[in-house]
């Protein structure tokens, strides 16, 4: 069984930082990744500082090259078993192959859970968007709906109503508002129909062109706001005994600063344990985590060096 010093489990912004910073420390380093980042769907990342409007999959190309270069070796994959402990060392299964490690980086990421509208998922990550970051710039002054699903949905309309004069909610899932949300909405003067969406529709040419509410009638869109719960890809942190925290967003790994997570030896970065995590953000948290475990195996060193004679 081959064995690695850090092995990091999925190779997005977060895994690829964590796997540069190991890298760069000599360490041996091993990423596994599925190769299903989740902004994947949309065809420009933003606010990304130096690389700013790149394509999200050019920018993971290039931090796998770049991490490559300091001797990282990346496989394509899911890693479907993780065990052991720091004591024992980890160990970790895809298809069949094992390998072991000292310590692991979970940088799995996060799943959007999106309200089984028919055309939602076609639209994702073009027209149908959640984040006023990545993607209120190109929507500005368009005809914005947003799709009242959840807690974050008031929340959403408030931020895109910075970016567009033309915000509608549409109270899809009426437990969405309450008179706290409804009276920020009204502040805003933004008008809310009483309606579930029943499904998206796209023009001759593909483009986004209305929703159909549930009783026929169709509202013109040329953006939608959606918001689905996030939860992190953590049923390998599960399968080691780890526990997950929530808040209004979803489901996400516990970690300290350093990105140490409440099981020795087991390090998370990104949206597995910041589910508001953008890439620059899940970068700088893969940095650190990296930075930390290279100071606790140095630690680990230490503490088993021969204590020194004494004079
Ligand atoms: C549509 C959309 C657009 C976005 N646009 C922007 C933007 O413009 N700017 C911005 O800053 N942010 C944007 N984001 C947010 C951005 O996607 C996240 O900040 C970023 O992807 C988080 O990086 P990560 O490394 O934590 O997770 P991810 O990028 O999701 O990477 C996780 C990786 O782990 C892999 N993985 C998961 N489980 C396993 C496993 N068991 N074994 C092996 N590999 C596994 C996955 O396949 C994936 O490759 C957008 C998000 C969405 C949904």
């Amino acid at each position: 069984m081959e064995h690695y010093e850090a092995i990091v489990i999925g190779g997005g912004s977060a895994g690829l930082a964590a796997a540069i910073a190991l890298g760069r420390s000599r360490r041996t380093v091993l990423v596994i990744d599925e190769g299903k980042p989740r902004n994947a769907a949309a065809q420009h990342a933003h606010n990304i500082l130096g690389n700013e409007g790149i394509n999200p999959l050019d920018f993971l190309s290039r931090g796998r090259q770049e991490a490559m270069n300091y001797g990282v070796q990346i496989i394509e994959g899911a890693v479907d078993q993780l065990g052991g402990s720091m004591e024992t060392g980890f160990s970790v299964t895809m298809s069949g192959q094992a390998f072991s490690a000292d310590r692991i980086v979970l940088a799995t990421g996060l799943v959007d859970d999106l309200p089984p509208i028919p055309g939602l998922a076609r639209a994702w990550g073009d027209t149908a968007v959640h984040c006023a970051y990545c993607h209120g710039w190109e929507v500005r002054d368009q005809e914005i709906l947003v799709l009242g699903i959840g807690p974050m949905s008031t929340h959403q309309a408030m931020m895109f109503s910075q970016l567009s004069p033309s915000i509608t909610f549409i109270n899809h899932t009426p437990a969405a508002l309450n008179d706290e949300n409804r009276a920020t909405l009204a502040a805003l003067e933004i008008p809310v129909i009483e309606q579930a969406v029943q499904a998206i529709d796209f023009d001759a040419q593909g483009n986004l062109d209305s929703v159909t509410l549930a009783d026929g009638r169709k509202v013109n869109a040329q953006a939608l706001v959606v918001a689905g719960q996030m939860n992190a890809q953590a049923s390998l942190y599960l399968s080691l005994g780890g526990q997950l925290a929530e808040n209004p967003l979803g489901t996400f790994i516990q970690v300290n600063e350093m990105g140490a997570t409440a099981l020795p030896g087991v390090y998370a970065a990104g949206n597995a344990s910041n589910l508001g995590a953008m890439v620059m953000a899940a970068a700088a948290s893969g940095t650190v985590a990296g930075a930390a475990i290279n100071a606790d195996l140095l630690g680990s060193r230490l503490a088993k060096a021969p204590a020194p004679a004494k004079p």
